[in-house]
């Protein structure tokens, strides 16, 4: 199995290493037996990139998790992150790492903040036309910037946004409305775009506007008529946190929703594109409204999982690389008002907080 690094040149730090083994130990109420495993000599200090999994699976790791393998491990372990950001004037893809080992990656929704991470690299070209492979993209090094003071802008440039609607049954009972019999579809404008901590705008239009955390899907390579055969993750570069922002009145009024998903800021993203994220093994989205859980789902609840919905869109139009799918929102949606600060987390992105105002 190949792990995803940011570098190919770096190496995953000892410390890292250990800080993953721990919080696996803490998640599982597993107790080490022996550290001994995980230290000097016997792993050597770093890890090559691409050979950390051949490396720890030499170790006998049943003598430290008897109940979990290397490889469970490190399936849900994000390794390759990227931003975009503004600097001098110009906008820039970055990469992105956790220092110290402290923010350790694929920590459960709570402990997914990004406080601890940097922007390592300059990306010389945009991670979408990496075909799929952003760590072999040509990068620099520059002065690390802490994520959390970076001037973030959408870590996606779309070509078009598409959206699920009700893809999770309970979500579309709490709307009154019956379970879809197969996907269903809409389009939000790459003009709603919205970076990480920009304002949401309530237009004069409407005065109800919800909040709607969802997981997006980042796709890596150009897609079209995908058949049942076909495995859909070589076409995913990655996934980011998506708040599908609705005027609710204007939904319900219009009939069709271009009017109620398209105003301008409706469609906040970021803060990083990750990947090692696995939506079929479940993947926690939480949304909070000024600090108190509003969301808390998970994608093994998807009524259609997301290989059925990237094929199912591949039927109708061809999905280009860069494009973003926002899978469908969980139960809990409702209103905020101008004040309000919308947050979505999920595990292995990080969160994505955009306060609310009142269009001027
Ligand atoms: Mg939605």
């Amino acid at each position: 199995m190949k792990v995803n690094h940011p570098n190919q040149q770096a190496s995953l730090s000892h410390s890292l290493i250990v800080g993953l083994i721990l919080q696996y130990c803490r998640q599982e109420n597993l107790t080490m037996v022996d550290s001994g495993y995980i230290s000097p000599p016997r792993v050597p200090l770093c890890y090559p990139a691409h050979s950390v999994v051949d490396n720890l699976s030499t170790l006998p790791q049943t003598q430290i998790f008897p109940s979990c393998s290397w490889h469970s491990l490190c399936l849900n372990i994000s390794l390759m992150k990227y931003c975009r950001f503004q600097l001098n004037g110009a906008a820039h893809y970055g990469l992105v790492e956790s220092v110290a080992g402290s923010d350790v990656p694929g920590s459960n929704v709570a402990g997914s903040k990004n406080d601890n991470e940097e922007i390592t690299r300059l990306l010389l070209q945009p991670p979408q036309h990496s075909d799929g492979d952003v760590e072999g993209l040509p990068s620099r090094r520059m002065d690390h910037i802490p994520l959390a003071q970076a001037d973030l802008l959408p870590p996606v440039q779309p070509s078009k946004i598409v959206c699920v609607g009700r893809n999770y049954r309970e979500h579309a009972a709490e709307l009154g409305n019956e379970v879809p019999q197969e996907p269903l579809l809409f389009f939000k404008p790459p003009s709603s775009l919205l970076p990480p901590g920009g304002t949401i705008l309530r237009p004069k239009a409407s005065e109800r506007t919800d909040y709607e955390g969802e997981l997006g899907v980042v796709i890596a390579r150009r897609c079209y008529q995908l058949s049942e055969n076909d495995d859909v993750r070589p076409y995913i570069l990655g996934y980011t946190c998506v708040n599908d922002f609705t005027a609710r009145d204007l939904q319900n009024k219009d009939g069709q929703w271009t009017r109620a998903k398209g105003f301008d800021t409706f469609c906040p993203v970021g803060p990083v594109v990750a990947d090692g994220l696995d939506p079929w093994t479940g993947v926690q989205v939480e949304t909070t409204v000024n600090g108190g859980v509003r969301q808390s789902g998970n994608t093994l609840d998807f009524i259609f999982a997301l290989d059925v919905v990237i094929r199912y869109i591949s039927q109708i139009m061809t999905l280009e690389p860069g494009d973003l799918i926002a899978t469908g929102t969980p139960k809990g949606v409702g209103p905020v008002v101008s004040g309000d600060a919308v947050e979505v987390s999920i595990a292995g992105i990080g969160k994505l907080r955009n306060p609310v105002a009142d269009q001027p």
